[in-house]
């Protein structure tokens, strides 16, 4: 996981997270709870009833064994659970609760929703459980929960109430919560537009035979460009994550900076986090010494070696695009202007083909003619002439699905006629790229 010195403080560890999963609106200010224990037996966890959006280091409880506490407020009224979860499952350091709309949808529903629909919400939302209702802050609900997590789950679903996750440290916790969430809310979508499709399970695994063996080099004096598009690469990956077009834990965006070099996010690190450094170089079949590239170095190095103007290539998760990607339903980017200018006609890319099952390979699919794709079960890709463009695809792609899943509710989705296409690609020349 990306913290695995654990340096940071728990009153930090836990303000931190708590801040993000408001600021990612999977929170209201009343509901939600976050905790860390310790080696030693103590708990720390959020306080009861203080406001979520503003709370601060000092406003976090330390429970000690012996059940006294240290802080200014009462611990969570949820304590009684986090500490059954901790009781049946020695492994499990921290837990997040909270009612993000997605999952709870599903509460209020008595079901739970298939990670099976993408390798990254399987394998880290991990075995996924169902509580019955039970009274909150009461023992029976600790009970409830405490039996799911003792059977071997490790995010539950709570009936009629909301969801919890546990992992081996709050920010694993955190990413669980986040991927899990992330399932549920692209599963909402995609029933919208038509029936999820859903992985077997040699489906799920060859996401995980696939391994970058790349030799090492170490890199002389950066260039001002290689400094710019490190600088770039990182503001644009911070405000995917915070306009929820990526998640923190899967997806790679990369930047071309001449022939022979490009710039790609690293393997297995929170995106939202990473700074200038973290940013891995490539040169042919060596990558920057020390660091780990992407597990799509290849998929983004095939693309530059094919289409010599593809400046940038991210591969991202936004929630409206991707229900496209987990369904049949049509993605017709004849809908705007704008839209069919920036992503034409979207492609679609059969789920194997990201990981180099079968003869076709992405860089055959995709090019700035076009240069957005739906990948089957596994979000989008898309193709810029610089880091900007590449991203500006990305808002437009996302806002295209968006009002697309809407416009299914008030009536019939009319493509744009093929004479007003047509006058278009005349406009904008776009035949000329
Ligand atoms: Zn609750």
């Amino acid at each position: 996981m990306t913290d695995q010195r654990h340096l940071l403080h728990p009153r930090d560890e836990i303000l931190q997270a708590m801040e993000r999963i408001y600021r990612y609106r999977m929170t209201t200010t009343s509901g939600g709870n976050v905790s860390v224990r310790q080696s030693d037996g103590s708990i720390w966890i959020t306080p009861a009833r203080v406001d979520k959006g503003s709370l601060t280091r000092s406003d976090v409880i330390h429970v000690l064994p012996d059940g006294s506490t240290d802080g200014p407020h009462r611990p969570s009224s949820e304590f009684p659970f986090h500490q059954a979860i901790y009781k049946a499952r020695p492994d499990l350091r921290a837990v997040v609760h909270a009612h993000p709309v997605a999952l709870v949808a599903f509460s209020i529903c008595g079901t739970i929703p298939s990670t099976r629909i993408f390798h990254q919400a399987f394998f880290m939302s991990g075995k996924v459980g169902f509580a019955p209702y039970a009274l909150p802050g009461s023992s029976a609900l600790g009970d409830s929960i405490a039996k799911q997590f003792a059977a071997g789950c490790e995010s539950v679903i709570m009936e009629n109430h909301g969801v919890v996750v546990a992992g081996k440290s709050l920010s694993h916790a955190f990413e669980r919560f986040e991927a899990f969430e992330f399932a549920a809310k692209t599963l909402l979508k995609a029933n919208r537009i038509g029936t999820p499709r859903y992985l077997s399970d040699d489906e799920l695994a060859l996401a995980n035979k696939r391994k970058i063996s790349m030799n090492s080099f170490v890199p002389g004096e950066p260039s001002d460009r290689e400094r710019e598009c490190r600088k770039q690469l990182i503001d644009f990956l911070r405000r995917g994550c915070r306009q929820r077009l990526l998640i923190s834990t899967e997806g790679s965006f990369s930047a071309r900076i001449d022939p022979e070099h490009f710039l790609i996010t690293p393997s297995q690190s929170d995106r939202e986090r990473l700074r200038i450094d973290d940013l891995v170089l490539v040169k042919g079949n060596a990558h920057e010494a020390g660091k780990v590239p992407s597990r799509a170095t290849r998929l983004h190095q095939a693309i530059y070696e094919k289409h010599a103007s593809v400046q940038s290539v991210v591969f991202a998760h936004p929630v409206n695009a991707t229900a496209f990607s987990v369904t049949e339903g049509n993605f017709d980017a004849r809908t705007i202007p704008e839209s069919y200018i920036f992503l034409r006609d979207v492609a679609r890319i059969a789920y194997g083909v990201q990981y180099e099952k079968g003869d076709t390979s992405i860089a055959d699919i995709v090019s700035l003619k076009s240069p957005a794709a739906l990948v089957e079960n596994d979000g989008v890709v898309v193709l810029g002439t610089s880091i900007l463009d590449a991203f500006d695809r990305l808002e437009v792609l996302e806002s295209t699905a968006e009002a697309i899943i809407n416009a299914g509710s008030i009536g019939k989705v009319t493509p744009m006629p093929n004479d007003v296409i047509d006058e278009l690609r005349i406009a904008f020349k776009m035949d000329s790229v």
